[in-house]
């Protein structure tokens, strides 16, 4: 049983994956595709994000495959003036692909211990005494878990989901029984 079931690989999901793994909170995160997209969306990070990934360690992987472009630019025809002042140890734009974003967030997500299931489409959500079941149209949708388990939808609002949180909060606890 897991104790946090993720739907969907995107940013958010692995983002979320990897910092429950830090916890040693025990999750899989179930993803509909069977590769990872190479649809281009975002095309860089900014100071907030950026300041995020060095908090975790995570920045020289980023500045490694990124470049980095002065704040302020162009923006739907509006020139926007760089700020006088921006209250940031990292006072640039950072591009990169989303494709590349993910790919680092995936890769610190399973050197931590996530489990990351891609063609696991999840269409279903149950929860009984016993557990919360998530479903879907092949075995690997299937998963269980834990009675207080929280099921993330990290899916965006387009395909809403209904999110089951803990009746009883955290501290997290590992279950002794595995059902995967
Ligand atoms: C055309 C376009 C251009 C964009 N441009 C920019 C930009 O320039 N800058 C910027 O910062 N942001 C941009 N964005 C927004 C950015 O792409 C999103 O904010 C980001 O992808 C959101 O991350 P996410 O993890 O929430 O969702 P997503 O990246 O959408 O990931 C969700 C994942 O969930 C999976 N999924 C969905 N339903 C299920 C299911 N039922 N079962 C299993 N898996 C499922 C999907 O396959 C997907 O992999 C753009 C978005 C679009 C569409």
């Amino acid at each position: 049983m897991y104790d946090v079931i993720i739907v969907g690989a995107g940013p958010a999901g692995l983002a979320l994956a990897g910092e429950l793994r830090l916890h040693d909170v025990d999750v899989v995160v179930l993803e509909r595709d069977t590769e990872p997209t190479k649809v281009v969306r975002a095309l860089g990070m900014h100071a907030r994000s950026i300041e995020l990934m060095d908090q975790r360690g995570l920045l020289d992987r980023f500045l490694e495959v990124g470049t980095k472009h002065p704040v302020g630019g162009f923006f739907a025809g509006i020139q926007k003036p760089v700020p006088e002042r921006l209250d940031t140890a990292h006072n640039f734009v950072l591009s990169l692909q989303q494709p590349v974003i993910d790919r680092l967030l995936e890769e610190r997500a399973v050197e931590l211990g996530t489990e990351i299931r891609r063609g696991a489409e999840v269409v279903g959500l149950e929860q009984d005494e016993d557990g919360v079941t998530v479903t879907g149209p092949t075995a690997r949708s299937c998963v269980r878990g834990t009675p207080s388990a929280a099921t993330v939808a990290a899916a965006p609002c387009g395909s809403c989901w209904a999110s089951t949180f803990p009746a009883n909060p955290p501290p997290w606890t590992r279950s002794s029984a595995r059902w995967r």
